[in-house]
C-alpha cells in the first residue's frame, strides 16, 4: 500500500517550512475539517475533509457562497497529515506553498446522501453537513471533466442558504464560548428614565413596539416563546422555522395592528385568542444564541448584523433595523405618528438579563409646528447648531471646484463613522483657510476666543502646559473643519491614558516610489501581521500611502508600540529590499517605500480613516478590507469626498474593530521573534 501522504513530503523540506512533518498516518473519528486562508502567491482557500487517517484537500480560488448559484472551482491537491488541523503560521519564502496560513473555518462534518467515500470518489460526487463557525449545512463537490483534479464546489438548498455571502452569520464567532443545550435566560430591560442623549455616536436607536416582548426559540420547525401560555400562531412558527440556521434564540416583540394601523394589546389579545389576524407579527431585535454558540457577549452591532442574515423575507418575522449614533430624526418621526417612544442600546453591549443602563428608552416629545429645515439652507446642520459657518462658497479645491461647503457637507455626512474614531483624542489642526493651494498652518494650540462649549483637554508640551481641541460631537467637528481644517489629526492615545497608545500603526509612505509598491508591501505585512497571529487593520491614507492598525490591548507604552512596529518594519525590508525601507533621509530611499514606525511615539498623530486630505481630488483615508488589496482600482481617486458617502452606507465603518477588537501583543512578539531567528 502506498503512502498517501508522499506527494506531501516530496513538496517539502520540513528543515526550512514551519509545517507538519507527519507522525505516522492515525486513524481517528473521521468527521474534523478545517479550512486555510492561505495567501500564497494568489489568495485561496484550501478545504481539508478527514478521512482514513489524512485531510483530503482542495484548492479553492474564490471562496465559499452560500448562494446555491454560485459554483466556485475547486481544485483537488495532495493530502495533508492530520496534524495540519490545526496547523497556521508563516510558510517562507522560496519554500512550496510560501505565504500565510490562517485557520479559517474549523469543525466536524458528516457525509451525506453518499454513504462512503470509495463511492463519492468512484462517482465523482462528494456531499456533506458541515458544523464549523462560518459553514454551516449541507455542501456539493462534483468532478468536472474541464480539466485533471477540477471539481465544482456549491451550496446545497437547505435551511442555510440564501443571498450571497462567505460565512453563515458574516460576524466573527472567535469569542463566543460553545454551548450545546439550549440557553435559558431572562430577557435584557431597558431603563425607563434613562439620560442618553438622542444623538451619541456610542450609540443606537430603535422603534419601540407596542405588544408582547417574548424570547423566540427555534430547534428546526419546533418553535417556543416563553412568554406565551400556549404554543406559538401557526404563522409565525412558520415565520421562524424558516430562519436561515437550525437553532436560534431570539428577543422581539409580537404586535398586532387595529384595522387603522396602530399597535394594541387589543389587538394583540384578540389575535393569540385564535381569532384570524393578517396583522400578527413578530418584530426580532436581537440573537442570544445560534446554534451551538452563545452570542451574548459579543457586541450589539454584531449581534444584529448576524440576526439580519438569519431573518428570511417574511410577511410574519421582521427584523427590527436601527439607526446609529443620531435617533434625531427617528424620534421625529415616532412624535408625528404619535408614537411614544425610541429605545437606545448602546452599540458595543452584551446582552445581560434585567434591567440594564446599557438600554435606555428615550421618549419622543411631541412638537407644535414644523421643525423641519428651510429648502434655502446651504448645509445640514443639527437644529440649533452652536458653530456659525462661514465662507461656505469659498473654493478649496480650484481644479475640481470644490467649495468649503462641500467639504463641510461631507464632514456631516460621515460623521457617525468618523467621531468614534476622534472621540476624547488631542487633536491637532492643520488650517488652510485659503485652500489647498494657500497657505496653511499647523496648531495645536486652542486659539483665545474659542467658543466655551468646545471641549479642550490641557496637555503638557514642551514645558508648558497646552489647551487641545478634543472633538467629541458633531458641532466641535464642523466647528473645526470650519476653521479651515481639511484633515485632522489626532492622537494614539486618549485624555486620561495620554502614555497608553490604542493602536500600534505602521505608515507605508511611498513619496516617489510606485502605488504599486505600497500594496505589494501591505499585503507582505497583512500577512505578517496574521501569520502571528494578530488581526491587523487596513486604510488608504489618502494620498498614495497606507496605515495598517494592529488595535492595543490596554497596559502597553509607545514604547512596546514602538519597538513592535519596528521589528514588523523590519522584517518587510528584509523580505522587500527592493522596495521597502527604514531610511530616515528621503534622499537616500532610493524611491522605496518609507515603512515610518515612529509615529508610534506620545504626541504623534494619525490622519483618522473618512479624513480628508488637502491634495488634489479631494481624496479620503479609506477604511479597506484586505481581500481588496488583491484586486481592483485602489488609487485615491476613487475615494474622494464625493464617493465616500456611498461606500460607508454599503459597508458601514470598516475601520470600527480598530476601537473595539483590542489585541495582546506579547504572544505576537514572540511568534516575531521566531520569525526573525529565519524561521
Ligand atoms: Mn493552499
Amino acid at each position: 500500500m502506498s503512502d498517501p501522504l508522499a506527494d506531501y513530503r516530496k513538496k517539502r523540506d520540513f528543515a526550512a517550512t514551519p509545517e507538519p512533518e507527519p507522525a505516522a498516518p492515525v486513524v481517528r473519528g473521521n468527521d474534523a475539517y478545517v479550512i486555510h486562508r492561505h495567501e500564497a502567491r494568489q489568495l485561496h482557500y484550501d478545504l481539508r475533509l478527514e478521512h482514513d487517517g489524512v485531510l483530503k484537500s482542495w484548492a479553492v480560488p474564490r471562496g465559499f457562497s452560500f448562494d446555491p448559484s454560485e459554483k466556485r472551482l475547486a481544485v483537488r491537491t495532495e493530502d495533508h497529515p492530520l496534524e495540519y488541523e490545526h496547523f497556521h503560521g508563516r510558510i517562507p519564502k522560496g519554500q512550496y506553498g510560501a505565504g500565510t496560513m490562517t485557520i479559517w473555518d474549523h469543525g466536524r462534518y458528516e457525509l451525506v446522501k453518499i454513504p462512503t467515500w470509495d463511492e463519492a470518489m468512484q462517482r465523482g460526487e462528494l456531499k456533506v453537513q458541515l458544523f464549523g463557525r462560518r459553514l454551516r449545512g449541507e455542501w456539493h463537490l462534483v468532478r468536472t471533466q474541464q480539466a485533471k483534479n477540477s471539481w465544482l464546489l456549491f451550496k446545497s438548498k437547505d435551511t442555510y442558504a440564501g443571498p450571497t455571502r462567505d460565512s453563515a452569520l458574516g460576524i466573527e464567532l472567535a469569542t463566543a464560548p460553545a454551548c450545546h443545550v439550549p440557553l435559558t435566560t431572562t430577557a435584557m430591560r431597558w431603563q425607563d428614565e434613562g439620560n442618553v442623549a438622542s444623538r451619541d455616536t456610542d450609540w443606537l436607536f430603535e422603534m419601540e413596539f407596542e405588544g408582547l416582548r417574548t424570547l423566540a426559540h427555534k430547534r428546526g420547525s419546533a418553535i417556543t416563546m416563553p412568554s406565551l401560555a400556549s404554543p406559538p400562531p401557526t404563522a409565525i412558527a412558520d415565520g421562524l422555522a424558516a430562519l436561515r440556521c437550525h437553532e436560534a434564540l431570539l428577543d422581539g416583540v409580537l404586535v398586532a395592528l387595529e384595522p387603522n394601523g396602530r399597535p394594541t394589546q387589543a389587538a394583540l389579545a384578540q389575535a393569540l385568542s385564535g381569532a384570524p389576524s393578517k396583522s400578527l407579527a413578530f418584530y426580532a431585535f436581537d440573537l442570544l444564541q445560534w446554534e451551538d454558540y452563545d452570542l451574548r457577549q459579543l457586541p450589539l452591532l454584531d449581534r444584529k448584523a448576524a440576526l439580519r442574515t438569519l431573518v428570511p423575507e417574511h410577511a410574519r418575522i421582521l427584523f427590527v433595523d436601527h439607526v446609529a449614533g443620531d435617533g434625531t430624526a427617528l424620534l421625529q418621526a415616532i412624535a408625528e405618528a404619535n408614537l411614544p417612544a425610541a429605545i437606545g442600546k448602546r452599540a458595543t453591549s452584551h446582552y445581560t438579563s434585567g434591567a440594564s443602563p446599557d438600554w435606555q428608552r428615550v421618549r419622543a416629545t411631541p412638537r407644535r409646528g414644523s421643525s423641519r429645515r428651510s429648502p434655502t439652507d446651504a448645509l445640514p446642520t443639527s437644529e440649533a447648531p452652536r458653530w456659525k459657518p462661514s465662507n461656505l462658497s469659498k473654493v478649496y479645491w480650484p481644479a475640481e471646484g470644490f467649495t468649503k461647503g462641500d467639504l463641510l457637507t461631507y464632514y456631516h455626512a460621515v460623521a457617525d463613522a468618523l467621531l468614534p474614531h476622534l472621540r476624547d483624542r488631542p487633536l491637532h489642526l492643520n488650517r488652510f483657510p485659503d485652500g489647498i493651494d494657500g497657505k496653511s498652518f499647523y496648531q495645536r494650540e486652542v486659539k483665545e476666543g474659542s467658543p466655551d462649549w468646545v471641549r479642550t483637554a490641557p496637555i503638557p508640551h514642551d514645558g508648558a502646559i497646552v489647551l487641545h481641541h478634543v472633538v467629541d460631537d458633531l458641532d466641535t467637528l464642523l466647528h473645526v473643519v470650519n476653521l479651515g481644517s481639511i484633515d485632522l489629526h489626532p492622537w494614539l492615545s486618549r485624555v486620561g491614558s495620554l502614555d497608553a497608545p490604542d493602536w500600534a500603526v505602521l505608515d507605508l509612505d511611498p513619496k516617489t516610489a510606485p502605488f504599486g509598491d505600497v500594496v505589494r508591501i501591505a499585503r507582505a505585512a497583512g500577512k505578517l501581521l496574521r501569520g502571528i497571529g494578530l488581526r491587523p487593520l487596513l486604510k488608504t491614507s489618502g494620498k498614495h500611502g497606507m496605515h495598517i492598525f494592529v488595535p492595543l490591548m490596554p497596559g502597553y507604552t509607545y514604547d512596546h508600540s514602538r519597538m513592535f512596529t519596528e521589528a514588523v518594519a523590519r522584517v518587510l525590508v528584509r523580505e522587500l529590499p527592493d522596495i521597502a525601507t527604514v531610511e530616515r533621509l528621503p534622499d537616500q530611499r532610493d524611491g522605496k517605500v518609507y515603512l515610518d514606525f515612529l509615529q508610534n511615539r506620545k504626541s504623534q498623530t494619525i490622519v483618522p480613516p473618512y479624513a480628508v486630505r488637502p491634495v488634489r481630488s479631494a481624496s479620503v483615508s479609506a477604511p479597506l478590507l484586505w481581500d481588496e488589496l488583491e484586486d481592483g482600482d485602489l488609487s485615491p481617486q476613487r475615494f474622494t469626498i464625493h464617493t465616500m458617502q456611498k461606500r460607508v452606507a454599503v459597508h458601514g465603518d470598516l475601520f470600527r474593530k480598530a476601537l473595539d477588537d483590542r489585541q495582546d501583543l506579547l504572544p505576537a512578539i514572540a511568534a516575531l521573534q521566531d520569525v526573525l531567528r529565519g524561521r
